[in-house]
C-alpha cells in the first residue's frame, strides 16, 4: 500500500478472520491517514506490518521495531468485526512511534506518552473520533499519570500509569504552554513534526535532549526543554482540575461539556479540532 509516498507492506494472517482482507487494509489505511496528516507526511519511507491472528474480538497486543525502517505486528481478534477495526487505537498508537527517535531505556515514558497523547488527538483531526471523545479519555485516564508517593521523575519511575500518562500528561501541558506562548499559532504538532523532519524516527538513537531542543526551535520556545527539567528527577504533581477548567471541560455524568468562553477554549479548540 502507498500512503503519501511512502509504502507499506502488509503480511495478511494466514487464517481467515471475520473481517475480509480488505476490511483489514481498510484499517491500515484509516490508521496510516491519521498518522501523515497529523506529522505531514507518513513517518518513514517503508513499513513492514504483520497482522497476525489473535484471540477474541478486538485487536489485540502491537509492538512496533525499528527492524528494517519499520516493523509492527499487531494481532487481531479472529472474532473481530469490522467495528473493532473502526474503533481500534491500537494502529495507530504502533505507527506513531515510528515518528519519534528511539530513546535509551529511561527515556521510554516520553516514546509511550507521545503516542498516548498525539493517538486520539490526531484520530480527531481528521474525524474518526469525536473531539468530546479525546477530552473524556484525557480527563478520566490522565490522573493515572501523577507522581504517587515516593515518585522520582518520569526518568527513574518506569510504572506503567507514569509511563503512558505521566507522559501524555507531559504532552498536554507542553501543548498548552506553547500555544499560550504563541498566541496559539504554534503546538506540539509543530515540534514533533520539526523532530521528524529532521531525520529523527525511530531507527535513529537520539538523546532526549536533542529532540527537545529541535522540538522547541520550531516553536520559538523552550517549552519542552523547561518541562522535561521539572518532571524528569521530581515529582511534579499537576493540577489537572484548573486545566480542565481553563480549557473549559468539565465531566458531568460521563459526558464532556464545553465552556466556550474559558481562557484557553480556543487553545483546546485548536489541539483537537476537526482540520
Ligand atoms: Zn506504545
Amino acid at each position: 500500500m502507498r500512503v503519501a509516498g511512502s509504502e507499506i507492506q502488509i503480511i495478511l494472517p494466514e487464517e481467515q478472520l471475520k473481517v475480509s482482507s480488505q476490511d483489514l487494509l481498510e484499517w491500515v489505511k484509516s490508521a496510516a491517514g491519521a498518522v501523515e496528516h497529523y506529522y505531514g507526511r507518513f513517518p518513514v519511507p517503508h513499513l513492514t506490518l504483520r497482522i497476525r491472528a489473535g484471540r477474541g474480538e478486538n485487536v489485540g497486543h502491537g509492538v512496533t521495531f525499528a527492524k528494517g525502517g519499520g516493523l509492527i505486528t499487531v494481532a487481531v481478534g479472529r472474532e473481530a468485526e469490522v467495528a473493532a477495526l473502526k474503533d481500534d487505537w491500537v494502529l495507530t498508537h504502533e505507527m506513531i512511534h515510528l515518528a519519534f527517535p528511539s530513546m535509551a531505556e529511561k527515556h521510554h515514558w516520553i516514546e509511550e506518552g507521545i503516542s498516548t497523547y498525539v493517538e486520539p488527538v490526531a484520530r480527531a483531526q481528521v474525524g474518526q473520533l469525536p473531539e468530546s471523545e479525546v477530552w473524556k479519555q484525557f480527563i478520566r485516564d490522565m490522573p493515572q499519570g501523577e507522581p504517587a508517593p515516593g515518585d522520582q521523575g518520569l526518568d527513574n519511575t518506569p510504572t506503567w500509569g507514569r509511563t503512558y500518562w505521566g507522559e501524555a500528561m507531559f504532552c498536554l501541558i507542553a501543548d498548552v504552554q506553547i500555544r499560550e506562548r504563541t498566541r496559539n499559532r504554534k503546538g506540539l504538532q509543530d515540534s514533533l513534526r520539526a523532530i521528524l523532519d529532521h531525520g529523527g524516527d525511530i531507527t535513529q538513537d537520539w538523546d532526549i535532549e536533542r529532540a527537545f531542543a529541535i522540538g522547541d526551535q520550531a516553536t520559538g520556545t523552550g517549552v519542552l526543554q523547561g518541562l522535561y527539567k521539572e518532571m524528569a528527577d521530581k515529582p511534579n504533581p499537576i493540577d489537572l482540575g484548573s486545566l480542565w477548567q481553563k480549557l473549559g471541560l468539565a465531566l458531568n455524568h460521563g459526558e464532556v461539556t464545553f465552556n466556550d468562553i474559558a481562557d484557553d477554549a480556543p487553545i483546546r479548540g485548536a489541539i483537537v479540532s476537526l482540520r
